[in-house]
Parts: structure tokens; C-alpha cells; sequence
């Protein structure tokens, strides 16, 4: 049984047919995983308090149920170091089409990776793991596997990339936290268990791991029709 506010987020996100990076970044803390801080305002004062507690830089991103593609229209900005720049961005923004409010993010760092999901016809939920980056659609560097994963499936899903030498520190680039990328795919995989009946398919992209962890820094989840 879904948590209730979890069920109350996918009820109201039915109308759009996907849920918006805010409620989905909840969806996700609420499962466990590692987010940025963040906050969703429509004021320049509210921006300003949300970027001061989180404290700068932070970045800037357009909540709109018409805008599933953020940097597309230019909806995405980062390091963004000062009030006047964070309210000029809000400012910009909400002239963009459906403009709902604009969150505001801790910025994070490490290597980008895409975990998804989606759910085949034929044999369920399936989950994927690429290399994200602005590399990705040009090498498709990814595994995939159906759920539900088990620690095995995730390790031999991370040793499947081709770009593996990134993860275990190549030319002097920090390792990833392997053992907290397992623990995150599973993680992952067992929400998208627990959600497959409403879901069609979940991209995170990216999720950005450092030696110490892996965050979600955007998530995207598609609601079947
Ligand atoms: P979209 O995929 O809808 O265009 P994202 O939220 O993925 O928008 O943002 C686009 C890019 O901006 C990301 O791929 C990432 O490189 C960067 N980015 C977004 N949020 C953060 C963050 N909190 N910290 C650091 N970089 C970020
Ligand atoms: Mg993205």
C-alpha cells in the first residue's frame, strides 16, 4: 500500500498525465533517496528566502504541466550566485507557457548518470541504467534489465556500461560510490514495482554521484493514460 501522501500527489498529477519535478522530488525523498534541497516559489521575496536557506549558489527551474522538457524552452538555469539574478530568472520565467511556480534547487555535483524505468507491454517493468551527460544520446551507453533487480542484476547492470572506467575513477577522476549506486537502483527498482500499476515509464536524468553518494537531481514520472 502507497503512503497517503503519495497517492494524494499521483490523484492530483492525473489531469496533466505526468507529475511535476516537485511532487516527483517527493515522491522520491519520501521513498529514501538522496535530493537537493529545494522549494517552489511564485514571489521574488519567497525566491529569496527559499535561496538564502538553502543558500547560493542554487538553481533556478520552470514548474509548468505544459513544459515536461525544462531546458527546451529555456526553463533551467544554473549557478545562479545573487538575489538580483534569481529574481530577474523568476521574472523570465514566469512569462513561460502553464508558469506554475518556479523551484529553486541546492546545485550538486558528480558524474551524471540516467536511471529509468518504463513499463513494456510485453514484460513489465523494465529498468535502465545510462550514462547521462551531454554525451548520452550520441554513445546510448546504457544496460537494462526487467524488475525487479536483485544486487546482482544491479552490479552486472553497472559493469554492462561502456563507460564504466568513469564510475571506478579513470585518469585521476574521483570513483563513484558503487555500493550506494547498487543500493540506488534497487531502490528504484522497488518503487517502480510499487508504482507500476499508474505508471508508464520514470526517467531520472540526471542522477549525479560523487564518491560519498548519488543524488536525484531530476525526475520525471509519465502516468499511464
Ligand atoms: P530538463 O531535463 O527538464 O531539461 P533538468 O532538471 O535535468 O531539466 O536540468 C537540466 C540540467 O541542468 C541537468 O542535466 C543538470 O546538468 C543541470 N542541473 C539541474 N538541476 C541541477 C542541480 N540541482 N544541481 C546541479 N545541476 C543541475
Ligand atoms: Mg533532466
Amino acid at each position: 500500500m502507497l503512503k497517503k501522501e503519495i497517492r494524494d500527489i499521483l490523484e492530483k498529477s492525473k489531469k496533466w498525465g505526468w507529475v511535476l519535478e516537485p511532487d516527483a522530488q517527493r515522491i522520491f525523498a519520501l521513498y529514501g533517496f538522496k535530493i537537493p534541497e529545494y522549494g517552489v516559489s511564485t514571489t521574488p521575496e519567497q525566491a529569496v528566502a527559499i535561496a538564502r536557506k538553502i543558500g547560493y549558489p542554487v538553481v533556478a527551474k520552470i514548474v509548468s504541466p505544459a513544459v515536461v522538457h525544462k531546458s527546451d524552452v529555456k526553463g533551467v538555469v544554473v549557478g545562479i550566485k545573487d538575489d538580483q539574478t534569481l529574481t530577474a530568472t523568476l521574472k523570465r520565467l514566469s512569462k513561460i507557457e502553464g508558469f506554475v511556480g518556479m523551484l529553486i534547487a541546492e546545485m550538486a555535483k558528480g558524474l551524471e548518470l540516467i536511471i529509468g524505468a518504463k513499463n513494456d507491454f510485453q514484460f513489465g517493468p523494465m529498468i535502465l541504467l545510462g550514462m547521462g551527460g551531454v554525451g548520452v544520446e550520441i554513445y546510448k551507453d546504457v544496460s537494462l534489465r526487467m524488475a525487479p533487480l536483485k544486487a546482482r542484476d544491479a552490479e552486472h547492470m553497472i559493469n554492462e556500461l561502456v563507460a564504466r572506467k568513469l564510475l571506478t575513477g579513470y585518469r585521476g577522476s574521483e570513483p563513484v560510490n558503487l555500493p550506494f549506486l547498487k543500493k540506488t537502483l534497487i531502490s528504484f527498482s522497488r518503487l517502480m514495482m510499487d508504482l507500476q500499476d499508474v505508471v508508464e515509464s520514470i526517467d531520472l536524468n540526471p542522477v549525479m554521484c560523487t564518491a560519498k553518494s548519488c543524488i536525484v537531481v531530476d525526475s520525471r514520472i509519465m502516468l499511464k493514460q
